[in-house]
């Protein structure tokens, strides 16, 4: 690991918790940039695949790439849901859904605790 998380990351990201909807940093965050795995730092989701669902968490219709995102089923909870997971190093980062409002039909449901967001650069505005 290369940065200590604190204890609620790590309930999110390795005890795959769920931080309490309208809690998390992130939820409202409309700055352009990059959201990246807490724990590895692989970028994950861009701001620009970013939109409001009203559930109270980051929401995402794609990832960046998606072989950096490992999806698995999950029947905890007493639902079947699919977990989503960072690839390059198992941290959990929430589910994804099918019932997205864009053109991909997917909504990424992700903890803010899980991800750590890096502002674009400015455009050159000398
Ligand atoms: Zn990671």
């Amino acid at each position: 690991m290369k940065k200590r998380l604190t204890p609620e990351q790590y309930n999110v990201c390795f005890l795959k918790g769920t931080e309490p909807p309208f809690s998390g940093k992130y939820t409202y965050n409309k700055v352009p940039g990059t959201y990246a795995c807490v724990v590895c730092g692989a970028e994950l989701f861009s701001s620009d695949s970013k939109f409001d669902s009203k559930t109270g968490w980051p929401s995402f219709d794609r990832p960046i790439v998606n072989k950096n995102i490992a999806a698995e089923d999950d029947y905890s909870c007493g639902m079947h849901r699919i977990e989503v997971m960072c690839a390059n190093c198992g941290s959990h980062l929430g589910h994804v859904f099918d019932d997205g409002p864009t053109e991909t039909g997917k909504r990424y449901c992700i903890n803010s605790l899980a991800l750590d967001f890096k502002p674009r650069a400015k455009p050159d505005s000398k």
